[in-house]
């Protein structure tokens, strides 16, 4: 399952890749070169939703004591998160966004380092 780059619509992007893809780890386009991601919102409320499925099937399950329940609310859970990631829109980022974005990763990396060595 290929997705269509931002820019040049070619269908280069894979979907592992647009999964895993963020602002500081962008998915590339092999065609054009273009970087681009999901909106952190998007990838957020897609995990937030599959969960509250999982949590409402489970809580639905234990209610009737059916084990069909809760593999049917799973199964409808993993639909959900795959139509989600498939219609989740690809937004292209300008490198220097991304350099930005690896540059405050890493620098909350070393306030992070910092705070657990001195934080005692
Ligand atoms: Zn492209």
């Amino acid at each position: 399952m290929k997705h269509a780059c931002p820019r040049c619509q070619e269908l280069t992007i894979s979907g592992l890749a647009k999964r895993w893809s963020d602002r500081a780890c962008p998915a590339k386009c092999a065609n054009c070169g273009c970087l681009s991601h999901v909106l952190a919102s998007t990838s957020g409320g897609i995990g937030a939703g599959t969960f509250l499925a999982l949590v409402a099937s489970m809580v639905a399950a234990a209610g009737l004591m059916s084990y069909l329940v809760a593999v049917s609310g799973a199964c409808l859970a993993f639909a959900f998160n795959m139509w989600a990631w498939k219609r989740a829109m690809l937004v292209p980022i300008p490198k220097e966004n991304m350099d930005a974005a690896r540059t405050v990763g890493w620098f909350l990396a070393g306030v992070y380092a910092l705070l657990a060595l001195f934080g005692n």
